[in-house]
């Protein structure tokens, strides 16, 4: 799961703009939504909630729901830590086959 795959949702919407361009935004309390689903992250059914495709929940100033907010982190936070496990992969000893040995140094000493 990423954050990539949740939207913006709320029950109200009226004419606004993002980034300059004419769109509708949320105008009562803003919850997330997971794409494919139909509760949002703090589990009210959105089914007939209008989506903000637009509108990155992340941006949203204000009027957030503090308990998707909270779940939303909690994606952020498990994405990046997803992130970091790729970019630093878990160290699984020596390799197989591997030399636990430097080369070029003496294997016995006398
Ligand atoms: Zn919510």
């Amino acid at each position: 799961m990423s954050t990539a795959t949740v939207i913006t949702t709320a029950a109200f919407s009226h004419p606004g703009y993002v980034g300059g361009r004419a769109t509708d935004v949320p105008i009562s309390e803003v919850h997330a939504k997971k794409t494919g689903t139909i509760t949002t992250l703090c589990g009210q059914s959105a089914l007939t909630w209008f989506k903000f495709w637009e509108v990155p929940f992340a941006t949203v100033l204000g009027n957030r729901c503090p308990r998707c907010v909270a779940a939303f982190d909690e994606l952020l936070q498990a994405e990046a830590d997803r992130r970091r496990r790729s970019f630093h992969p878990a160290r699984k000893g020596r390799p197989a086959g591997g030399s636990s040995r430097a080369p070029g140094r003496p294997t016995t000493l006398s």
